[in-house]
């Protein structure tokens, strides 16, 4: 349920935002405006809800870690320490993001296990959890190592997949929201060049790791094929209305 609610809650949210709000504001812009495959919300929705499954059902991992002993959580800790450990899981969410994602663009693992999330060619809100269910279980096994390491608060854990769902839930909205000019941050103009290229800006919430390993894609990677695909849907349309 807590995952579900986040999903459909920052979806919805998502929607509204990029929609309505910031087009009203006459803030950012749409990044990629082909049209959607036909039935893919439907076909993300049906993905994600596995996903969702998978990852409340992953929860019983850290339970059995606290269970055993050989993980602990902290109740009563200052806001400082909170704040301090959201940074740590947020630097530690985003190599954990890179390292599997790199590993799933592996020329063995493509096809199979990482193709579904990919086939959102245009991303929507709803594409945030649309993943095969291996790569539910590599992304859902982020806090397994940093809780055996360190007593995190349990504010700070349950902050972590809230923060990266709201940012994962914006970042698949194609719209640019945020100034281009924010390079730090891997902002939605960044993860849509990596659904139109199939390639490149693997990071999640910064951009560190693109630039340490080089895999970050220039601003214009995906102006050609936009604009073949906006050529081929005009005349895909053209054709339906002239055999009309
Ligand atoms: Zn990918
Ligand atoms: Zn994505």
């Amino acid at each position: 349920m807590f995952f579900a609610v986040l999903y459909v809650g920052f979806a919805l949210a998502s929607m509204a935002i990029t929609r309505f709000v910031l087009p009203g504001l006459g803030v950012g812009r749409v990044l990629d405006p082909r049209p959607l495959n036909p039935r893919q919300v439907r076909r993300e929705i049906a993905l994600s809800a596995l996903s969702v499954l998978i990852f409340g059902v992953g929860l019983l991992v850290p339970w059995v870690l606290v269970q055993n002993g050989w993980a602990e959580v902290t109740l009563q800790v200052p806001v400082w320490r909170v704040l301090a450990e959201c940074v740590v899981l947020l630097l530690w969410n985003d190599l954990h993001f890179y390292l599997h994602h790199r590993l799933l663009h592996h020329r063995l693992l493509f096809q199979r296990f990482h193709l579904p999330h990919h086939r959102s060619v245009v991303t929507t809100p709803w594409s945030t959890y649309a993943f095969h269910p291996v790569e539910a279980v590599l992304l859902g096994s982020v806090l397994i190592v940093p809780m055996l390491l360190w007593s995190f608060s349990l504010a700070a854990l349950v902050a972590l997949p809230i923060l990266s769902l709201t940012y994962n839930s914006l970042g698949h909205a194609n719209y640019q929201a945020l100034p281009v000019g924010w390079r730090w941050l891997s902002n939605a103009r960044s993860h849509h060049l990596h659904h139109a290229c199939f390639r490149g800006n693997y990071g999640f919430l910064f951009t560190f790791m693109d630039r340490w390993f080089g895999t970050t894609l220039p601003d214009d990677a995906a102006d050609d094929v936009i604009s073949l695909g906006l050529e081929r849907a005009g005349s895909t349309r053209s054709d339906r209305f002239s055999a009309g």
